[in-house]
């Protein structure tokens, strides 16, 4: 049995773009980057809601694969149906690629140019294929694939999570063994280093963690012209007691008799220490936009719930209640139109508290009392 002996992820906004629209998530079993497109940061939201996606246990039954892409379709109807309910929102979409360890396979479920490789042995094999106009010219042979990296039209993917209803994900298995590191990584970095240059500083740094400072480093270095996040997750055998497990922690160099540097640095970052702060940290911002005259902000927002009478009612604020009874929303329209008259396909779209504009709100809900939103 094979279990992550390190993990850890990385993301740089790079040196030219303002936001970082990458997002990933890494906690063994399960292994993530997605990079989003589209414009007023949408791709942040679309990449954050592909990750998000993948962190609870995958549905079943099914193969390792068949459940991946399952869970890829559900993410993509998700993100598809926000950018048609949120105008800003628009045609977002996202890259995906997913990795899953199980026993001895690895089960990848991957759109778009976001990319998996395996290093092992020193060398570096890539597992996925790029859904990109040049990846297609290289199939038909039309291109080279040094043609195709410094090809002006190289970021122009063919594929992605958002844009349409429904997606073709690509999934694939291989085989795995210990000491075999997994790289996942957007194309920030990809379209800015080699494969060779990777395998390079994959074999002469010590530890995961500064294995993926160096490759940011080496991104950024390169020009650094879009966002780059990287996944590293290295293998052993599971059951490996810990003194052995602190020999093998030692740098991804291929082990040979010298084996013996010193050990890596900080232990792997972990998902759940991750995500109370995460909680702590909202709590926290939603305190400091009140505190700081942000309240003034939340009042351009508005959303579409039921009041208590159960009445389809416009609420200007944020749709949320903090503890001690704060509101973020307060009553802007209530409509003459109770809840149940609201076609039944349209109810959860309709009232799932979304952010809209007032107009947009104050519209939709014009409409709905006026029977013009049907089933
Ligand atoms: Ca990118």
């Amino acid at each position: 049995m094979l279990r992550a002996a390190q993990t850890t992820w990385k993301t740089d906004t790079g040196r030219q773009r303002r936001d970082n629209e990458d997002s990933a998530f890494a906690h063994a079993p399960m292994f993530v980057v997605a990079d989003g497109m589209g414009g007023a940061r949408a791709g942040e939201v679309a990449s954050k809601l592909a990750t998000e996606a993948f962190e609870q246990s995958l549905p079943g039954p099914g193969s390792p694969e068949e459940r991946l892409a399952q869970r890829a379709r559900e993410a993509n109807r998700l993100i598809h149906e926000r950018s048609r309910a949120e105008h800003e929102r628009a045609g977002m979409g996202t890259t995906l690629t997913a990795a899953y360890l199980q026993d001895a396979q690895l089960a990848i479920a991957h759109v778009g140019d976001s990319r998996a490789y395996l290093f092992r042995d020193g060398s570096l094999g890539r597992l996925t294929k790029d859904h990109t106009l040049v990846g297609a010219l290289v199939d038909e042979g039309k291109l080279t694939e040094e043609q195709a990296a410094d090809h002006p039209q190289r970021s122009i993917i063919t594929r992605a999570l958002g844009p349409e209803a429904s997606v073709e994900i690509d999934t694939w298995s291989y085989p795995v063994r210990a000491g075999d590191v997994l790289l996942l990584c957007s194309d920030g970095l990809t379209s800015m280093i080699s494969d060779e240059r990777i395998a390079e500083i994959l074999s002469a740094t010590e530890g995961l963690e500064r294995a993926a400072d160096e490759l940011i480093r080496a991104g950024n270095e390169a020009g650094g012209r879009d966002n780059i996040t990287v996944v590293l997750t290295r293998l052993e055998e599971s059951g490996v007691g810990t003194g052995a497990e602190e020999q093998t922690v030692v740098g991804l160099r291929v082990p040979g008799p010298a084996a013996s540097g010193p050990r890596a640095g900080r232990p792997a970052r972990r998902r759940r220490h991750v995500k109370p702060l995460a909680a702590v940290l909202a709590t926290l911002i939603v305190l400091f936009l009140i505190g700081a005259g942000g309240w003034l902000a939340t009042r351009q927002l508005y959303f579409i719930g039921t009041n208590p009478q159960a009445m389809v009612t416009v609420y200007r604020g944020l749709p949320y209640d903090l503890p001690a009874g704060i509101r973020l929303y307060e009553t802007f329209y209530v409509s003459g139109l109770p809840a149940q008259l609201v076609p039944a396909d349209r109810r959860a779209s309709v009232l799932d508290q979304h952010l809209r504009s007032q107009s947009d709100a104050s519209a939709l809900v014009r409409d709905l009392e006026l029977g013009k939103v049907s089933g």
